[in-house]
């Protein structure tokens, strides 16, 4: 639904039916600051699924109405907008106070699936959290975000989603002038470990128990029942972190800004700054530019979130000493929750590695096959998408090893891993089609391509051509397909096209 000619005809009142359970927490948990009114916004689009699986009309969404209410102009019926509150570590150093600077959550719905998800209008003006910010964002991130947010949902992989995008009709002034947009987002919570990290730096202990068990109650409520609640929320967020970085590595993903702030309680991929998906696999790949040090590289992304646990466990200490009963009870407690991030992590990323091999039963050397394959990956700049997908092809037959073998700067050392590759294949009861399927299944075709991404976002600031855009994220959105007249989605930029940096663009 993209055509603005729509919000003309349709005349269906915007029900969200708000149920706004943080503007219920104490005042000092957000300020209540409405979005600023902009000159003449614009739909961009509207994501028709996202909004029927949270139950509201996409019509209703694409009317003027609606436009009105994407953009911040109107505040819709039951909305109680706020900015939350949040600290962080940003590239390690501590910010005590940084919050929804351009955000407001507008609250929160209770989607078709029982599970409750925030509203949140991103780029819709200053709040009291703004520091020296415009409380805007440009055209080229809002896409951005959108593309990617949504590409990383479709690829499986827990995240924040993308329900509209609109222009605003004003500037924003950055390195350029761009045009403003504001995205509106979709999450399971806007809870951060900054969240936690602002109480515990105000020594706010109350503040903390009640974010703690508001926490569990929105994300983890088997904790309420555990021996130890806190402890358990701790190893809770600890297990989905760790889960969902082993999935970011699992298909090149780059976050780009794992600041405290931007790392999600319940787990989701959050804030889509300078990311990016890497093409030539090299482990110690960084796009974002303000990332001088390789603090947040792609084989440092366990690390970073393992330090960024490390801050959720100190801030949590208060209350973990009240249910263990003493200072060393407490920092066990921590360390022990701490502890199962390594199983968890390694598990979920060899069997992630062993399907993408087409292993789907366990043997001891599969690790090292897979590490062998990576190794000589990163020595021959083979692109990680494409040498994953068409393994997939190879599996099924030897002959099928051309395609994967072109993508080694020198093919022969990818013949002589796939042979010790083939004799393992052996030993799986999974063969042929049913093998290749299931395999396809761990190794997409489509991810969102740099170049790709460049260029859709151009077409749009540029030309205000949305076509691009629209394409890419109709790609992006069956990732696992094979869809043949679309195989320059699926291919790694030209020398002349590559991407080696992105921007935060904020
Ligand atoms: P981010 O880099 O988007 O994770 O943001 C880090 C912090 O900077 C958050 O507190 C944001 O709200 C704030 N921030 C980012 N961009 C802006 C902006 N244009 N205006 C005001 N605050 C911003
Ligand atoms: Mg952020």
């Amino acid at each position: 639904m993209t055509s603005p000619s729509l919000s003309n005809l349709v005349r269906q009142p915007v029900l969200f039916g708000f149920d706004n359970s943080y503007a219920r927490l104490p005042e000092r948990f957000y300020s209540r600051t409405n979005p600023v009114p902009v000159a003449a916004p614009r739909l961009i689009k509207i994501n028709v699924e996202l909004a029927h699986k949270l139950g509201l009309n996409p019509e209703a969404l694409a009317s003027a109405e609606g436009i009105e209410i994407l953009s911040g102009n109107q505040v819709a019926t039951g909305s109680e907008p706020i900015a939350l509150a949040y600290a962080g570590h940003q590239f390690g150093h501590f910010v005590p106070q940084l919050g929804d600077g351009r955000a407001n959550l507008l609250g929160e719905v209770v989607g078709c699936d029982a599970s409750r998800y925030d509203i949140q209008l991103k780029g819709s003006g200053p709040t009291p959290f703004s520091r020296r910010g415009d409380g805007r964002a440009a055209l080229g991130p809002v896409l951005r975000e959108y593309i990617v947010s949504e590409a990383m949902h479709s690829l499986g992989v827990p995240t924040t989603r993308a329900l509209a995008a609109v222009t605003t009709g004003e500037e924003v002034f950055r390195e350029s002038v761009l045009p403003g947009a504001v995205l509106t987002r979709v999450a399971a919570s806007h809870l951060r470990v900054g969240t936690f990290q602002y109480f515990a730096a105000r020594n706010d202990v109350e503040g903390l128990q009640i974010l703690a068990d508001y926490a569990i109650g929105r994300h983890y409520p088997e904790a309420a029942q555990a021996k130890q609640p806190y402890q358990t929320l701790l190893k809770s967020v600890v297990g989905r972190q760790a889960r969902l970085i082993a999935q970011w590595t699992l298909l090149g993903f780059i976050h780009g800004v794992m600041n405290t702030d931007n790392s999600s309680i319940f787990g989701e991929t959050i804030d889509y700054g300078p990311c990016a998906f890497m093409e030539a696999y090299d482990p110690d790949k960084v796009f974002s530019s303000i990332d001088r040090q390789g603090r947040y590289s792609y084989s440092n992304q366990p690390h970073a979130a393992h330090w960024n646990l490390t801050r959720l466990a100190e801030a949590l200490l208060p209350i973990l000493e009240q249910e263990a009963g003493s200072q060393e009870a407490a920092l066990a407690s921590a360390y022990e929750a701490l502890e199962t991030f390594a199983t968890q992590y390694e598990t979920t990323r060899l069997t992630g590695l062993r399907h993408k091999l087409g292993l789907f039963t366990e043997q001891e050397g599969d690790e090292a096959l897979a590490q062998d394959l990576l190794d000589r990956m990163a020595a021959n700049r083979a692109d990680f998408t494409l040498t994953f997908r068409r393994l997939c092809d190879a599996a099924a037959q030897p002959h099928g090893d051309a395609g994967v073998r072109n993508l080694f700067a020198d093919p022969a050392a990818f013949d002589a891993w796939a042979a010790g590759w083939r004799r393992r294949l052996e030993a799986e009861p999974l063969s042929g089609e049913a093998r290749t399927a299931a395999m396809r299944l761990a190794n997409p075709a489509f991810i969102p391509r740099n170049h790709v991404v460049e260029a859709a976002l151009d077409a749009a600031i540029e030309r205000q051509d949305f076509q691009p855009f629209e394409e890419l994220l109709s790609v992006t959105s069956h990732p696992y397909e094979d869809r043949p007249h679309l195989e320059r989605y699926a291919t790694p930029a030209r020398p002349e096209e590559s991407v080696t940096q992105t921007f935060c663009g904020t």
